[in-house]
């Protein structure tokens, strides 16, 4: 026989384990393994586990626990989308690393759109100008400080022409 270690093949040493498989070849893996030094300590330690899993006992299960297990289902079925969402989301946050990653990637976007170059078309002209945002803001900002310093002066003009006639 071709060891089943040997030829990676462990689900007929498990279903040997769990008593799973026919007689013939029941008999014929017990005398493989009676003196293979792989699969004997593998199937050792198989009947190992199945001897302690007779004999452990699960905690009892309290006679109320399905009344309060669909209660719980029908309280989140009834919590809108967003809420669910949130807390499905929710615990990556809670890891101390993933709030710092998340404010270092806005940081970096913020950078990366602060430079970014916008080309804007001038159907007047044939190729294209280069204005960065922030210089096309600086511009906007200069004007509307001009505008602004203009109405200042028409204001304080006017002002002027009252206090001349008293
Ligand atoms: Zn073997």
């Amino acid at each position: 026989m071709i060891c089943p270690i040997e030829n990676e093949d462990i689900e007929v040493l498990l279903a040997y384990c769990s008593g799973t498989v026919g007689d013939a070849k029941a008999a014929e893996l017990k005398l493989h393994v009676s003196g293979c030094p792989d699969c004997a300590p593998f199937v050792q330690l198989q009947h190992a586990v199945w001897n302690a899993l007779d004999v452990w006992e699960s905690n009892p299960v309290s006679s109320d626990f399905d009344r309060r297990l669909y209660a719980r289902i029908a309280e989140v079925d009834r919590e809108p989308w967003y809420r669910r969402a949130f807390d499905f989301v929710r615990p990556m946050f809670q890891q101390p690393a993933l709030p710092l990653a998340a404010a270092t990637v806005v940081i970096m976007a913020g950078f990366f759109f602060d430079r970014k170059q916008v080309i804007l078309p001038v159907p007047s002209q044939p190729a294209a100008i280069r204005v960065s945002v922030t210089e096309a803001e600086q511009v906007e900002r200069t004007l509307d400080d001009i505008q602004m310093l203009h109405q200042f002066d028409l204001d304080s003009q006017e002002a002027e022409k009252p206090s001349k006639s008293m």
